[in-house]
């Protein structure tokens, strides 16, 4: 489980995608694909510029041009689905231990223990805190690593 995307690091709602990119050069194809746990801008950007150098590079060859047709379609499907996401806020950044969340979540240190110690994974003691605490799961997840797991 991520709270954080993995392209770009900043603590903002993900989904997983796998997205695919082919230039075929009639013999021989070269190909790239971008797979994770990604935020919504990440996605967005990937998919524009796999969708431009499929739909010109993308054809040449006669394995490309099968190929090709079903990059662009599976992007677009996972594309669409990503719109689903919230925006990625202006002022997004990688997560950070500030005093101020060091202070908010150290209300609940020993809650925090004990679910660990009934065998919670650190993810799901994370989802709970930041609805308790109203921090980002990516904020609650840090947390507990540095102060209470770690
Ligand atoms: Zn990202």
């Amino acid at each position: 489980m991520m709270f954080t995307c993995q392209n770009c690091g900043i603590d903002a709602p993900t989904q997983q995608v796998s997205l695919n990119q082919n230039i075929g050069l009639v013999v021989f194809r070269l190909s790239e694909s971008t797979e994770g746990q990604l935020c919504r801008r990440c996605i967005s950007h990937t998919f524009q510029r796999y969708t431009l150098v499929n739909l010109t590079l993308g054809w040449w060859g006669i394995l490309s041009f099968f190929l090709t047709p079903i990059f662009l379609f599976s992007n677009f499907v996972q594309y669409r689905a990503a719109r689903r996401l919230p925006e990625v806020p202006s002022d997004a950044s990688r997560p950070r231990l500030t005093d101020e969340l060091r202070e908010k979540l150290g209300a609940f240190k020993e809650e925090i223990a004990a679910c660990l110690n009934n065998g919670d994974s650190p993810e799901v003691v994370a989802i709970a805190l930041a609805e308790l605490a109203k921090v980002t799961p990516a904020q609650a997840l840090l947390f507990i690593k540095f102060e209470i797991d770690g």
